[in-house]
């Protein structure tokens, strides 16, 4: 077993936020062993990344605690899970991660420029001892038990840009992450985008931070990075929400059509599985409440 891992030392960027427009900076800084992943805001509150800190998965995993919030932490935290950091804390100067590329790549550079260093205890890790499954109508997502965390992620939309994709992929491999899932983006279409901007969203969208999709194809004219992008995507985002675990997974999670509030749901179902009464003094506030059923026979 490996031993818990942290930043050498102190590493900022800045950019803006996604959906505020706002400038937005982060600095990632060392520390304790057994700490996990928290995040320090202007006014002095402490948000852990973990679940019971998720007060909203709408369009993004938003964080909070009192007054204090920050969001789009996803891809923050998929760069650390990614890389293996497990303590850190992420110094924010506003309510939101800057966006960057949309993509993990510049945190993932970040940690990078840094280094890492080990410390005493050993990780923490909760090993999947039989499934769970999560469904909401179409969406679904399960774990089985497995001698490593490995990843199945199948999406479907129809968009002849996207259509059906798949990706499998271990979740232990930091070479492999950054080369394969990093540097995946944020995507979005059109008309939804324009929706949002009217409701005061996205404002920080644009096409240097998301792939942007009209009716007929790619509106970004570098195109992709991969040619499924948009899968490699959702894993990135699983990685994220799978860190509000504050706990490496040891299981095969496989998932069809996921999206922030499943991830979420799955994390808050394995705490709730391994921790029933600690889960239960957590408040459940995903915005659409899905199922817990019993795992399909296969
Ligand atoms: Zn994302």
């Amino acid at each position: 077993m490996r031993r818990q891992r942290t930043l050498a030392e102190p590493v900022s960027c800045s950019g803006v936020g996604l959906h505020s427009g706002g400038p937005a900076a982060l600095t990632l800084r060392p520390a304790r062993p057994d700490t996990g992943i928290v995040f320090e805001c202007p006014d002095g509150a402490v948000l852990p990344a973990r679940a019971a800190s998720v007060v909203s998965t709408r369009l993004a995993t938003t964080l909070g605690v009192g007054a204090a919030r920050v969001g789009t932490v996803e891809h923050v935290l998929a760069a650390l899970w990614g890389l293996g950091v497990d303590n850190a804390r992420i110094v924010v100067d506003g309510p939101e991660v800057p966006a960057m590329d949309g993509s993990a790549a510049a945190f993932v550079y970040l940690v990078r420029v840094a280094g890492l260093v080990e410390q005493s205890p050993a990780v923490r890790v909760m090993r999947v001892r039989k499934p769970i499954a999560v469904t909401d109508g179409a969406r679904r997502i399960r774990v089985d038990p497995a001698p490593e965390l490995r990843v199945t992620y199948r999406i479907d939309f129809a968009h002849p840009s996207i259509g059906r994709q798949a990706f499998e992929c271990t979740g232990d491999d930091p070479v492999r992450f950054e080369r394969e899932l990093a540097g995946a983006r944020t995507f979005g279409f059109l008309r939804e985008v324009q929706a949002l901007r009217g409701v005061g969203r996205a404002r920080g969208g644009s096409m240097s931070n998301t792939l942007v999709l009209d009716d007929s194809g790619i509106v970004n004219s570098g195109g992709l990075r991969y040619p499924d992008e948009f899968v490699r995507h959702k894993v990135l985002d699983l990685f994220g929400d799978l860190s509000l675990l504050g706990a490496r997974l040891q299981g095969h999670v496989v998932v069809e059509r996921g999206g922030h509030s499943l991830h979420v749901a799955l994390v808050r179902a394995l705490l709730e599985m391994s921790h029933p009464l600690r889960a239960a003094d957590a408040p459940a506030r995903a915005e659409v409440p899905p199922r817990l059923s019993p795992p399909p026979a296969s």
